[in-house]
């Protein structure tokens, strides 16, 4: 009988309850006995929901207040001192407050500190908390609410499978934190990995404690496994689970998000007794790994997409499956390739009065819950114990993904005809840079250290009303337009005022800089509550692209345009970029990326033609998310980089020579990536520099990078008014590095989430620095 269980499930529930609770009482209005019922509650439910569906085990530790990461630091006791007494640690029960200030710096209870550095869950849009290492650092069993939970689900009779970040990851993830308390892996040359050896004690504690606790498999996720690991990292591997596998229960060790590669016989070879893979994002490992899996092994196939919304295609998988069924036997076992933490709760909640979705498209889609019915039906298939209810699964999967792949919603013709026609010549703006420099400079006619702004301004309380009555139908689509007029017209009069040479509309219409322009383009979809969970408590409902994208009209000009005719001054239109499109989506797993990356760019080259046309001197494309997509493995880094890089010209080099094309991304790390983004040929770049001193400008100055660039001079994230001298100061720094006539002066990022009452002393202070700038150089 194959076994069906899955990696994790979506914790924040079908309502976004956990948020509203976890909200609730660091507000102090509600209590933490009414918050941990609350996840009772949540666990519970889950867990039916799993056992309901046909499961024949149901996953404990995938549950998590805020992250799941942090959890597994709080049992391994590694809470940095600011954040708890020693003897908190040391009783062996670290508060749940404590957890809470280390994930948000502040909790309803204990002395706040600077939070834990958050990051990017591998190339997820999941945020964990990283794990602060220090040398010598000790580790003991610090938290016992896993074992709470597991007595849980036991006392509610579940067969229970926990799930933990394994040792190595969790190692992987981590930083090192020098004791001046700086960040970073300059720290002091002390290699993290030495820390292993006095992790592996608490784990093999944990594993015994479950193991009276009556659980028989421990799956520990290792996705370090899909990505380039350094020799000593390969040995460790070896050596952590060699001390582990003297443990009492039985260990699965998960890999997912990516193939194991070069780790291929590393993986199976570790001394446990199951491995997981990934055969969603890599396929062809399938028959490699049965081929070297020792007999003794169970091997969990991950085989429903963790990561994306699609139906899956159960008359596909049963067929592709068969021979691994075959040559398995009672070895094999069958999940969704990841924790379904990445994909929303419930498709149920898309139908009914008032869904944004219609039954066609729901008929293609599945989200959690549905995903534990294939995993299970998709079992019993593959075993010939399939029920009516499967059969019936089955037939009607694969009818609508007939209709999905038939259906002109999905294709249309005009789409891939003008795909088909683009040329290499539509990569590439019609002069070099140098000579458009000129032709800008004869059109802006900008000063030396020119300012500007990232584009939004603050999204006061007032405009945030007015879209919401908009949206509920309370306001008419014209006066919420005039509304929005007169916001932008707001933002004209005090950017003049401040003294900014090239201006912004300041993006008041605009909720999410993603949403803004799926909204108005065909082929990408919403759904009602298809929330995913981003960080603590924060949300994202990410669009779904379903088909080919198309613009069905100009979607920011008229905004731009209304805005360049309140000044003199130049405007700077705003677009997303199509890899930030793209990423922040769920996208189609019909095509590959790329091609479905060029259609938004070609949608996003006509918005670049129109706004030009309508007179607009300077065009923004943002792309913060052009990093984050990079793939987990190097050797992938530059095919992702040669389309990215693409479809960023492709909707950009339309612009004539005068006409200034800027772009933005807010991440700080470019050394590695330098030549693709110089590859953009943006004439002007800003990024996020600032907290780094400018030293990020190395690698620009490394690297000759031959356009203009606007360091960030302060961080938007603080409500601090930067001082001038300091600015100044910054921008030397900057000049030093890259010559003043090609330096531009700016915030760090989007100005959205402030409010005017900083934004204004903060700019005021910028223009100056920018005034004395000028004098001095
Ligand atoms: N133009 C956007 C803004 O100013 C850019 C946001 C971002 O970089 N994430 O808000
Ligand atoms: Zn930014």
């Amino acid at each position: 009988m194959t076994l069906a269980h899955i990696s994790g499930y979506p914790r924040i529930g079908a309502n976004r309850e956990l948020k509203r609770a976890v909200e609730a009482y660091w507000q102090g209005d509600l209590d933490r006995q009414a918050l941990e019922a609350e996840g009772r509650e949540l666990r519970a439910r889950h867990w039916q929901a799993q056992r309901e569906a046909g499961l024949d085990l149901v996953t404990v530790g995938d549950f998590a207040f805020y992250d799941q990461v942090l959890n597994v630091s709080t049992l391994l006791g590694a809470v940095p001192p600011r954040f708890a007494a020693e003897e908190e640690v040391a009783r062996g029960d670290v508060d749940l407050d404590t957890t809470f200030r280390m994930a948000r710096g502040r909790a309803p209870s204990g002395e706040s500190a600077a939070a834990c550095e958050m990051t990017k869950y591998f190339d997820t849009n999941y945020h964990y908390l990283v794990p602060e290492l220090r040398e010598g650092q000790a580790f003991q069993l610090a938290s016992t609410r896993l074992f709470d939970e597991v007595k849980e689900a036991r006392d509610a009779g579940y067969p229970v499978k926990v799930v933990l970040t394994g040792p190595l990851t969790w190692l992987w993830l981590g930083k090192v934190r020098s004791e001046e308390g700086q960040g970073g892996d300059r720290a002091g040359g002390f290699d993290r990995l030495s820390l292993l050896e006095s992790i592996l004690p608490v784990y093999g504690e944990v594993l015994t404690r479950l193991a009276r606790l009556g659980v028989e498999w421990v799956q520990l996720d290792e996705p370090a496994l899909v990505q380039d690991l350094p020799r000593e990292w390969k040995q460790a591997f070896e050596a952590g689970y060699n001390v582990l596998r003297s443990s009492p229960v039985k260990l699965l060790v998960a890999s997912y998000f990516g193939g194991l590669g070069d780790n291929l016989r590393l993986a199976v070879n570790l001394p446990v007794d199951g491995l997981h893979i990934d055969v969603v994002r890599a396929p062809e490992q399938l028959a490699s790994v049965i081929d070297n899996l020792p007999g003794y092994k169970v091997l969990s196939v991950g085989a429903i997409d963790g990561r994306n919304v699609w139906r899956a295609d159960l008359a596909a998988l049963r067929e592709r499956l068969a021979s691994a069924r075959m040559r398995l036997g009672e070895r094999l076992w069958l999940a969704p390739s990841c924790s379904l933490l990445h994909v929303p709760v419930d498709l149920a909640a898309e139908t009914g009065p008032g869904s944004k979705l219609d039954p066609e498209l729901t008929s293609w889609l599945a989200f959690a819950r549905q995903k534990l019915d294939e995993t299970v039906t998709l079992a019993r298939l593959l075993d010939n114990r399939a029920t009516d209810e499967d059969r019936a699964r089955l037939e009607d999967a694969t009818r609508a993904l007939d209709a999905r792949r038939a259906s002109p919603r999905i294709h249309k013709a005009a789409v891939a005809e003008r795909l088909a026609r683009a040329t290499k010549a539509d990569t590439a703006r019609a002069s070099a840079y140098g000579e458009r420099a000129q032709a800008q400079r004869r059109a802006l006619d900008l000063p030396l250290f020119p300012t500007t702004t990232i584009g939004s301004f603050p999204q006061t309380t007032e405009i945030r009303a007015a879209r919401r009555a908009y949206k509920a139908g309370e306001l008419s689509r014209d006066d919420y337009d005039a509304r929005m007029r007169e916001e932008i017209a707001d933002a004209v009069v005090r950017q003049e005022a401040l003294g900014l040479d090239m201006l912004v509309h300041g993006e008041a219409e605009r909720n999410d800089m993603v949403e803004y322009f799926g909204e108005q383009l065909d082929g990408f979809v919403f759904t009602r509550n298809g929330w995913v969970q981003s960080y603590g408590s924060r949300c994202v409902k990410p669009p779904v692209i379903v088909g080919d994208v198309t613009r069905r009209a100009a979607m920011t000009v008229r905004w731009s345009e209304h805005a360049q005719s309140l000044t003199d001054r130049p405007m700077k239109g705003m677009l997303t970029g199509p890899v930030t499109m793209l990423q922040w989506s769920f996208v189609r797993d019909d095509q590959p990326r790329s091609a479905t990356c060029r259609q938004i760019a070609l949608a996003l080259r006509d918005e670049v033609a129109d706004l030009e046309a309508a007179g607009i001197p300077a065009i923004q494309i943002d792309e913060p998310a052009l990093r984050e997509g990079l793939p987990l493995r190097r050797a992938e880094w530059q095919p992702y980089l040669g389309w990215a890089v693409e479809c960023f010209q492709l909707t950009a080099a339309v612009a004539g020579d005068a006409t200034q094309v800027h772009t933005h991304m807010c991440y700080s790390e470019f050394n590695d990536i330098i030549d693709a983004i110089a590859a953009l040929d943006a004439d002007v770049i800003t990024i996020e520099t600032s907290r780094s001193d400018m030293e990020l400008l190395d690698a620009f100055r490394n690297f000759a990078y031959p356009n203009e660039i606007g360091p960030g001079v302060y961080d938007i994230h603080s409500p601090n008014i930067p001082d001038v001298a300091w600015m100044v100061r910054l921008m030397e720094k900057a000049a030093e590095r890259i010559p003043a006539e090609r330096l531009w002066v700016n915030p760090d990022c989007g100005l959205k989430t402030r409010g005017w009452a900083e934004v204004e002393p903060a700019l005021s202070n910028m223009v100056e620095a920018a005034r004395q700038l000028r004098q001095q150089y």
